[in-house]
């Protein structure tokens, strides 16, 4: 594989359940995602989006198929190995934050980093930065039930980004939220990403989905289609959203 090569999928398909209610989610899919690269995951409700995506993120193994993240082959990895590859090379941004309403919002975006051993002095430096990046730097001492949802996301994807995680997996992170917020969102994962993290952003939003280098549709499990998008963030002058 290639240097760059950050995630492959390789043919790898997702089955739930088993007999008459089993229930095909992916079927065959391969999809590769490089260094400075975002890819855009577009498809109707049940096509396997979010299966692809925890897929890709080693929350669930395939039914067949491969997985390999920065050249590990996830099947071949001890239940630890995978937890720390997860922790220190893949962010997950959901649709509803999963937030802890017990912690404020830096130490919420500081929990990756002292998950993975770092102090919580250390620590404090980078998730302020992140938060600063969200524009959410005046709200590091707020607990979540004191933020909007929009606030609330901002600091959702700080946390998915912050420590320089190599590998972003959005699942719909602009879904609820109003414009400036979902712009916010989209703009702190393309800036990751063209400092050499790689991306991938379900959205169901074309005008989202033009943020991306790469737009794979799914129908039904499988890739039915794929568009280079090159420049085309650029094209919208940074401000698709
Ligand atoms: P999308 O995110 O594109 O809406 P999903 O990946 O959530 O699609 O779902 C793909 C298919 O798999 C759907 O038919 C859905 O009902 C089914 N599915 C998703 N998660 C589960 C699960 N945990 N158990 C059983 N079926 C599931
Ligand atoms: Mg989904």
């Amino acid at each position: 594989m290639s240097g760059d090569e950050l995630l492959r999928l390789d043919g790898v398909s997702m089955q739930y359940g088993r007999g008459e209610t089993a229930v095909t989610a992916l079927s065959g899919v391969d999809l590769t995602v490089s260094r400075g690269e975002l890819v855009a995951i577009m498809g109707a409700s049940g096509s396997g989006k979010s299966t692809l995506l925890t897929v890709a993120g080693g929350l669930t193994p395939p039914t067949s198929g491969e997985v390999i993240i920065e050249g590990n082959w996830l099947s071949q990895l001890k239940p630890g190995q995978l937890a720390t590859l997860r922790r220190r090379s893949l962010g997950f941004v959901f649709q509803d934050f999963n937030l802890i309403p017990s912690l404020t919002a830096v130490e919420n975006v500081s929990l990756p980093l002292e998950l993975d051993g770092w102090s919580s002095k250390k620590a404090h430096r980078p998730a302020l930065d992140a938060l600063g990046v969200v524009e959410l730097a005046d709200r590091a001492d707020r607990y979540p039930s004191d933020l909007s949802g929009g606030q609330q996301q901002r600091v959702a994807i700080a946390r998915a980004v912050v420590g320089g995680r190599s590998l972003i997996l959005a699942d719909e992170p602009t879904g609820a939220l109003d414009s400036t917020t979902g712009e916010v969102v989209l703009r702190m994962l393309r800036s990751r990403v063209d400092a050499g993290a790689g991306g991938i952003l379900v959205t169901h939003d074309s005008r989202h989905a033009a943020w991306a280098d790469r737009i794979v549709f799914l129908r039904d499990g499988r890739i039915v289609d794929q568009v280079q998008a090159t420049g085309v963030s650029s094209l919208f002058s940074g401000s698709p959203a």
